[in-house]
C-alpha cells in the first residue's frame, strides 16, 4: 500500500505556519525569521527557536508568547520529542484559559491535533475536531485562522470527510483572502494542492492533474517554493497511480524523490520510496519492489515514522506472500495489522491493511482466514460509513427526519381528511341515491295512487254511467227493458233498415201482453204480491226469448216482446208459448199460489207488406194494443194476432186506427187466435 495523506498533512502544517506572521512584539520579527528558515534550513530554524525561548519576558504579550510556544512545540514534535511538544501545548492551553483568548486556544488545539497525528493517534485527533472547529469560529487573527483551518482541512481529508475538509479549506482561503501579504500567490498554490488531493480521492483525475501541474510549474519557478515539490509530485504520482497510469506515476514519484533528496526531506523520501515500491508491487515486479521498501523502512525507522515503518514492513510481508513464502509473509502482515489497530489508526487506513491482508490470505489459499479478514473488512467499511457519513449528516438527518415526520403527519392528516371527504362523499352519494330512490318511490306511489284514483274515478264514473244508462233503459222492479229502450232500439233498427234494402229487411214480431185482473191480485194479495207477480212473469218471458229478442215492461202490468227476424207462424207459436208460460204455473208468494193469466195482441213489422214509412212501429203497436183489447173482450187468457190485409193499407187506415171489428167482419183484416192454458 502507498502512503499519501499523512505526508501532505505534515508538509502543509509547515506551510501554514510559514505564511502567517504578525508583528506585535520585537520577538515576532524573530519568529517570522524562524518561519522563513523552517522550509529551507530546518536545522538552523530549530536552533533559532530554541534560542528564542530565553528572550521571553514578563512583558511579552500573551499572543507572542503563545506563538513562540507553538513553534517550539512544533520543533520538538518534528524531532519526535513528543513529551516536550506536549508540554508547550499544555502551556499555551493554560495561557488561553488565563487570558481568555480564543486565538491562543485555537492555535494550541491545532498544535495538539498535529501532535496526535505526528504520534499516529488519529483517534485522539478525531476527538479534538469539533472543539477546534468551535474555537476556530471565534478566533480573530488571520494567521491563526489560516493555520487552524488548513490543519483541520488536511486532517478531515485524511479521515475521508471530504465535505468538511473542503469547508475547512475554504475557511482557510477566506482567512487570507484580503491579505496584503506578498505570499498570497503561494497560499493559492497550497489550496490548489489541497483541492487537487480531494479531486483525486473523488476520481476527478483530470481536474487534479491540471491543478497539480500548475502548482508544480509555479513551485519550480521560485526557489522559495521548491520545498513544496516533493509533496506536489507525490500527489501527482498518486493521481496517476489511481487512474491507473503506472508509467506516469513512476515518473512523478521519481521527480518527487529527486526533489526530496535534494531538499534533504527524509519524510518525503521515505514516502516516495514506499510509493515507488508499491507501484512495482502492483505490476508484479516483486524483486524490484523489495529494495525500495527496505530503504523506506530503514529511513522511517531511523526517523521514528511509526506508521510509515509499519507500511513498509507490511508491504515487504506482502511480497513474501506473493513470492510463495506464505507463513512468514502472512505472520508479518498480520502483526502489522495488529499494530495499526493498536495505534488507533483511522478506519480508512486500517481498511487498506485489512483488505490487502485478506488478498494475501487468498493468495496463500488460506480461505478461512481470508473470509475472516473480509468480514472484518466489511465491518470496518460499515463503521466508516457510520462514523463518517453519520457524523456529517446526523444533524441534517435530524432536521430532515423532523421535517419528514412533520410531512408524514401532514400527509397522514391529509389522508385522513381525504378519507373523511371520501366517506362524506360516499355518504352524500348514498343519501342522494336514497333520497332519489325515495322520490322515485314516492312519485311512483303518488302516480300509482293518482292512477288508481283516476282509474277508480273512471270506473265509478263508468259504473255510474253504466248504471245511469242501465237505469235509463231498464225497469227497476223487474230488471226488464223499459219503454225508452224501445225508442232507441227502433231508431237503430230503422237506421239498419235504411242501410239495407227494405225488401230484404228482417221481419220482426211484436207481442203486447197485459196481465188479466191484476188489480184483483193487488187487492187480494197485496201490492207486494203484485210486484212479485210482475217480476215472475217478466222472468218467465225472458226465459222464452233468444239473444237479440227483447222483453220490455211496457206499462204497469203490461209487457212487450220484440222478436227479431221471424215469420207470422213463428210469431203465433211464440205467443202461444208466452201465454202458456204465464198461465200454466201459479206464482207462489208467501206460500200462496197466485194464478196468473195474460191477454195478448201481436203482429209482425213490417205488417202485411206495408211500407214502414206508412205503417211504422208506433202505429203497429197501436194495432197490437187493439188486438189485445179484443182478447180482454173475448174472455182474456188469449191472444189475437193480426195476420194480413186484404185491402190496400191506405184504404183501411182510418178504420184500423179506430176499430178492428169492422175490417175483420168485412174480411179486410185477417186475424188469428191463440188461447192460453185452460184455467180451473
Ligand atoms: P184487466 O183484466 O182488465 O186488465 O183488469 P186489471 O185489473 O188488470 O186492469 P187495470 O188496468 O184496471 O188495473 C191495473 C192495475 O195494476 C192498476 C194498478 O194499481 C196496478 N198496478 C199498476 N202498476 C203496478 C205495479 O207496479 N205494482 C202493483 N202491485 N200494481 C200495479
Ligand atoms: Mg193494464
Ligand atoms: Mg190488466
Amino acid at each position: 500500500m502507498n502512503r499519501f495523506i499523512a505526508v501532505i498533512g505534515r508538509a502543509l502544517l509547515a506551510f501554514g505556519v510559514l505564511i502567517c506572521s504578525a508583528h506585535a512584539d520585537p520577538l515576532d520579527a524573530k519568529l517570522d525569521q524562524f518561519l522563513q528558515l523552517t522550509n529551507q534550513q530546518p536545522a538552523q530554524a530549530s536552533a533559532l527557536i530554541q534560542s528564542l525561548e530565553a528572550q521571553l519576558t514578563a512583558d511579552t504579550p500573551a499572543l507572542t508568547r503563545a506563538r513562540l510556544w507553538s513553534y517550539l512545540g512544533g520543533d520538538y514534535r518534528d524531532r519526535q520529542d513528543f513529551a516536550k511538544a506536549q508540554h508547550y501545548v499544555d502551556l499555551s492551553l493554560e495561557l488561553a484559559e488565563q487570558v481568555q483568548s480564543e486565538d491562543i486556544r485555537a492555535e494550541a488545539l491545532t498544535d495538539q491535533l498535529s501532535l496526535y497525528r505526528a504520534q499516529d493517534q488519529p483517534g485522539k485527533a478525531r476527538a479534538l475536531v469539533s472543539q477546534l472547529q468551535e474555537t476556530l469560529a471565534s478566533a480573530n487573527l488571520e494567521r491563526i485562522r489560516y493555520y487552524a483551518a488548513n490543519t483541520l482541512g488536511n486532517f478531515l481529508q485524511a479521515e475521508d470527510q471530504y465535505e468538511q475538509a473542503l469547508q475547512a479549506y475554504y475557511q482557510a482561503f477566506h482567512a487570507v483572502e484580503n491579505s496584503k501579504d506578498p505570499r498570497t500567490a503561494v497560499r493559492k498554490i497550497y489550496l490548489q494542492g489541497a483541492i487537487a488531493g480531494l479531486n483525486t480521492v473523488l476520481a476527478q483525475y483530470q481536474k487534479a492533474d491540471e491543478l497539480l501541474q500548475a502548482a508544480i510549474t509555479q513551485a519550480e519557478e521560485q526557489a522559495a517554493l521548491n520545498f513544496l515539490l516533493p509533496d506536489l509530485y507525490l500527489q501527482l504520482g498518486v493521481n496517476f497511480a489511481s487512474q491507473p497510469k503506472n508509467a506516469e506515476a513512476e515518473q512523478a514519484n521519481q521527480q518527487g524523490l529527486k526533489w526530496a533528496r535534494k531538499l534533504n526531506n527524509p519524510y518525503s523520501v521515505a514516502t516516495l520510496l514506499n510509493n515507488l515500491g508499491d507501484l512495482r508491487l502492483k505490476q508484479g515486479q516483486y524483486a524490484e519492489a523489495v529494495p525500495l521498501f527496505v530503504e523506506a523502512k530503514q529511513l522511517a525507522e531511523q526517523q521514528k515514522y511509526t506508521a510509515m515503518t509499519l507500511t513498509a514492513e507490511f508491504n515487504l510481508g506482502y511480497i513474501k506472500v506473493l513470492q510463495g513464502n506464505y507463513a512468514e509473509g502472512l505472520t508479518q502482515m498480520a502483526a502489522m495489522v495488529a499494530k495499526a489497530r493498536e495505534l488507533q489508526m483511522a478506519d480508512t487506513e486500517l481498511l487498506s491493511y485489512v483488505g490487502e491482508l485478506a488478498d494475501a490470505y487468498g493468495t496463500a489459499k488460506a480461505y478461512a482466514d481470508e473470509a475472516r479478514l473480509l468480514r472484518e473488512y466489511n465491518a470496518l467499511s460499515q463503521n466508516i460509513f457510520k462514523t463518517d457519513r453519520d457524523q456529517e449528516i446526523s444533524a441534517l438527518q435530524e432536521a430532515f427526519s423532523a421535517k419528514e415526520k412533520a410531512k408524514q403527519i401532514e400527509s397522514l392528516q391529509q389522508q385522513n381528511q381525504l378519507k373523511s371527504a371520501e366517506i362524506a362523499q360516499t355518504q352524500l352519494q348514498q343519501r342522494v341515491m336514497f333520497l332519489f330512490g325515495l322520490v322515485v318511490l314516492l312519485a311512483t306511489t303518488l302516480l300509482y295512487l293518482l292512477y288508481r284514483k283516476v282509474r277508480n274515478a273512471n270506473q265509478q264514473l263508468r259504473h255510474a254511467n253504466d248504471q245511469l244508462a242501465y237505469n235509463s233503459l231498464h225497469d227497476p222492479l223487474t230488471g226488464l227493458l223499459n219503454r225508452r229502450s224501445l225508442h232507441e232500439f227502433m231508431q237503430k233498427r230503422t237506421e239498419q233498415g235504411e242501410r239495407r234494402q227494405l225488401p230484404t229487411a228482417t221481419t220482426d214480431g211484436f207481442i203486447l201482453l197485459d196481465i188479466d185482473y191484476f188489480k184483483h191480485i193487488n187487492d187480494h194479495h197485496g201490492h207486494a204480491a203484485g210486484d212479485v207477480v210482475l217480476i215472475e212473469v217478466g222472468r218467465r218471458l225472458k226465459q222464452l226469448t233468444r239473444q237479440g229478442d227483447m222483453v220490455l215492461r211496457w206499462g204497469g202490468e203490461e209487457f212487450l216482446i220484440v222478436l227479431r227476424n221471424l215469420n207470422q207462424t213463428a210469431l203465433t207459436n211464440f205467443t202461444n208459448r208466452a201465454l202458456q208460460v204465464i198461465g200454466s204455473e201459479p206464482v207462489i208468494y208467501q206460500n200462496v199460489s197466485i194464478q196468473v193469466t195474460a191477454s195478448a195482441g201481436f203482429l209482425t213489422l213490417p205488417f202485411a207488406g206495408v211500407d214502414e214509412h206508412q205503417l211504422n212501429w208506433e202505429k203497429a203497436l197501436k194495432l197490437a194494443d187493439m188486438a189485445l183489447y179484443m182478447g180482454k173482450v173475448h174472455g182474456r187468457n188469449r191472444g189475437y194476432g193480426l195476420v194480413a190485409l186484404h185491402r190496400p193499407y191506405e184504404e183501411l187506415r182510418a178504420q184500423l186506427e179506430t176499430d178492428l171489428s169492422m175490417p175483420i167482419e168485412q174480411g179486410h183484416l185477417e186475424i188469428t187466435l191463440v188461447l192460453g192454458p185452460p184455467q180451473a
